[in-house]
């Protein structure tokens, strides 16, 4: 019996959250160090619960059994995250493509700005490979029975379950003011009586951090939540949408990775574009007309010098960086590494290039990499 399917009986709210106010907490995440959340002791050596029939002392844990998740899910969780007080800088923060700290998020890391994993929320700049997770976590090809684990790298699931929620008038506050702690969200959808609701993240990265931060927390009341992975939800309404959310994002990724002069160019807002480029493209050589990949490319080598600009000081910097000058921001890091794994231009980017009929500059090739979006074709799926 899916959860899906008892809504329909079941009176529900459905909260758009529209455009929430962007809170950049910018100062607190890139200047502090991260603190450690518990003391190194909480990691003692102490035995696991019994939640199997065997005891494997090489790998501490129990087997044998199939006690785990009913144990689990009676048993409060060790610690909560708290945002504004525990993010901070770590040695991740030096590594490009660094990923997210799972004891972080579950409020357990004992490791503060020593630790080699990020301890801050995900962002719209994180981008990872569509095999893992936020975490590094490898995806399966299927969800767990359960809808618990990590997830599949079938499906891009910005939705959790959440089951367990002590039922109250102001539930729907309640749950909204938990969850918005973890990232902006798109959608939350609480079916009232039934202590259950459903919360979809802008972004997918925001909402695997949810799901692991709010496993077995409790809301205002002493309840034990249930945390899982939405299943799809089978609306033709809701598949459109997500269809078109998709669509939407590919270009919103073209337009971060190409020249805005260039975007502006094709999507028409500059209608005297083509003259000045007939005029500049020529650099002096008459009767030339450099091509698209030529005109519009950017970086310190650039033929056409508009392309150049910035570049200078960019790669001036990137050397420092490269010298072990720790003293570079964040932002810079994150950006460069979304540059080296070819995060922003993936293959949903390619996709949409490829129907926007554009050649472009040389780096798209390089990042022509499987995705979850190579299937999807996005001149085919505007019928609704
Ligand atoms: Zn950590």
């Amino acid at each position: 019996m899916s959860e899906e399917r008892e809504q329909e009986q079941t009176p529900s709210t459905e909260v758009a959250v529209a455009a929430a106010p962007k809170k950049v907490k910018k100062i607190i995440r890139k200047k502090r160090p991260a603190r450690p959340q518990v003391d190194s002791s909480f990691i003692t050596s102490e035995p696991p619960p019994q939640t199997g029939t065997i005891f494997n002392i090489w790998y501490n844990k129990w087997s044998g059994g199939d006690r785990e998740d009913k144990y689990l899910s009676k048993t409060h969780a060790k610690g909560r995250c708290n945002i504004a007080k525990d993010s901070g800088y770590t040695r991740a923060d030096k590594v490009p493509g660094s990923y997210f700290c799972l004891f972080f998020a579950r409020g357990i890391c004992p490791k503060g700005q020593d630790c080699e994993y990020l301890h801050r929320l995900p962002g719209i700049h994180d981008l990872f490979n569509p095999n893992v997770d936020c975490f590094g976590r490898d995806k399966h090809s299927d969800y767990r029975d359960d809808m618990g684990g990590v997830g599949s790298f079938m499906r891009q699931n910005r939705t959790i379950y959440v089951g367990r929620i002590h039922v109250t008038d102001d539930i729907e506050e309640i749950v909204a003011r938990h969850f918005a702690e973890w990232g902006q969200v798109e959608r939350i959808r609480v079916l009232n009586t039934r202590g259950v609701a459903f919360i979809t993240y802008t972004n997918e990265a925001n909402a695997q951090f949810a799901k692991e931060a709010m496993a077995h927390q409790s809301l205002d009341h002493n309840e034990i939540l249930n945390v899982r992975w939405a299943t799809a939800d089978p609306n033709p309404m809701a598949q459109a949408r997500e269809a078109r959310r998709i669509e939407e994002q590919a270009a919103e990724a073209i337009r971060r990775a190409l020249p805005e002069e260039f975007v502006a160019e094709i999507e028409g807002r500059d209608p005297e574009a083509r003259k000045r480029r007939k005029i500049e493209s020529s650099f002096g050589l008459e009767g030339y007309e450099a091509p698209d990949d030529v005109y519009f490319a950017r970086g310190a080598q650039a033929v056409n010098p508009a392309g150049r600009q910035g570049y200078e000081l960019e790669q001036e910097q990137r050397l420092m960086i490269e010298n072990g000058d720790g003293a570079a921001s964040g932002e810079q890091q994150q950006q460069q590494s979304a540059e080296n794994n070819g995060g922003i231009f993936s293959s949903s980017t390619l996709a949409a290039l490829k129907t926007a009929k554009v050649s472009t500059a040389p780096k798209a090739k390089a990042a022509a990499s499987s995705g979850p979006l190579v299937a999807y074709g996005s001149d085919s799926e505007d019928d609704e």
